[in-house]
């Protein structure tokens, strides 16, 4: 099985650390790496999907309790496999699918002295959202509007009305879990479940919430307003805390997350805050020098093109690319010279007499390529 990072490591607390330290240790990171900070830094973006990846685990007491004993017996199988969740990889977005499975395994035979508490908190939503390439490029405001269970504001998500409506479960005592004996091939085995008359909440509702008639949370449209840095890129995301899907029993909201698609532009192409733009000139243009209007982000300005300029000629203008966050970029100007693809008679005429006031020493290519051409074969490929 794959080496498992060290959540204690990444969120800079010792094993024993207290929920409190954790907390406090894990609020300081994701203000020191928040996205938003870092547009285009890759380093940064993984560093708080650790930190996230780290701090789910750690802050919740039965994840932490199953990957402390993973820890403590590698290869045990169970914890793995599900990688980053609730960071940005791949869609592992909505966290350990069915992690609850894989606990009950790791606890098969061991009598359940461990708590069972129920991950509370609500699922992250991912969105992918489209972006023009100069929304993308400027940065911009952008509203979004999806559907999700928002919590229910009157009962704050715990579906008794009031938030207080409760009465201990008869069944377990109030303690969420039952426990389970079975008979398998491999002897007596005791399991500890949730309860399946409260579902693992110890408790009971005794007078729903009329508002969300019990559930906890209302189905609802919900709109939240973007703040989209400039620069960001495919793939980048936004994650907005608590815009997720409500948590169970009053537990905390998920996360939206919204990542970014940029739609290609007509002119440029961009890498992190250069921009790269093709330019065909006319075959005079090169041939003579001239001023042209280059496009950038925001308008047109004046670029001198060198007379004798060759195509493929890339010239770099600085401070001419994307301004972000993170910095200016430069802009690659690669040339190509066009030659009409017909002339009239009158051009046809004027070209001529040019001409033949060209000599072959002029065009440094073709002379070597004729030098060369001449030296092996003993005929000039241009004529003579
Ligand atoms: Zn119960
Ligand atoms: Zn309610």
């Amino acid at each position: 099985m794959a080496e498992k990072k060290n959540y204690y490591e990444i969120l800079g607390v010792s094993k024993d650390a207290s929920e409190e330290e954790i907390k406090a240790a894990y609020k300081k990171l994701v203000k020191q790496y928040h996205p938003d900070l870092h547009p285009n830094d890759k380093l940064a973006a993984e560093k708080f999907k650790e930190i996230n990846e780290a701090n789910e685990v750690l802050s919740d007491k039965q994840k932490r309790a199953a990957y402390d004993y993973e820890q403590a017996h590698p290869g045990m199988g169970g914890f793995g496999g599900g990688g980053g969740g609730g960071g940005f990889s791949g869609g592992g977005f909505s966290g350990f699918g069915g992690f609850g499975d894989i606990f009950d395994s790791i606890f098969q035979g061991f009598g359940g002295s461990a708590s069972v508490q129920r991950d509370n908190t609500g699922e992250d939503i991912r969105l992918e959202m489209k972006l023009s390439f100069m929304d993308a490029a400027k940065g911009c405001t952008k509203e979004i509007t999806y559907l999700r269970n928002e919590p229910c504001a009157s009962c704050k998500g715990t579906g008794a009305k009031g938030g207080t409506a409760f009465k201990p479960c008869a069944k377990c005592g109030g303690r969420g879990q039952v426990r389970y004996t079975q008979d398998t091939m491999f002897g007596r085995t005791v399991r500890v479940g949730a309860c399946p008359d409260c579902g693992g909440r110890g408790k009971i509702i005794t007078d729903k919430c009329p508002d969300c008639k019990g559930k906890g949370y209302v189905r609802r449209e919900t709109k939240v307003t973007l703040n989209i840095p400039a620069g960001v890129d495919n793939d980048s995301y936004i994650r907005k805390y608590g815009f997720g899907q409500a948590g169970a029993d009053g537990g905390a909201a998920g996360d939206l997350i919204v990542v970014f698609r940029i739609e290609p532009h007509k002119l440029f192409a961009r890498k992190n805050n250069d921009l790269y733009l093709d330019l065909p000139i006319p075959f005079h243009i090169a041939a003579l020098g001239g001023t042209i209007k280059v496009p950038d982000i925001d308008d047109v300005f004046d670029y001198t093109i060198p007379e004798g300029t060759q195509s493929g000629t890339t010239f770099r203008i600085g401070g001419k690319g994307l301004k972000t966050r993170n910095g200016t970029g430069n802009m690659y100007l690669k040339v190509f010279v066009e030659v009409p693809s017909k002339l009239s008679r009158d051009q046809r005429r004027r070209l001529e007499e040019s001409a033949s006031a060209f000599d072959l020493k002029q065009f440094e290519k073709s002379r070597r390529f004729s030098d060369s051409v001449s030296a092996l074969y003993g005929k000039e490929p241009f004529g003579k």
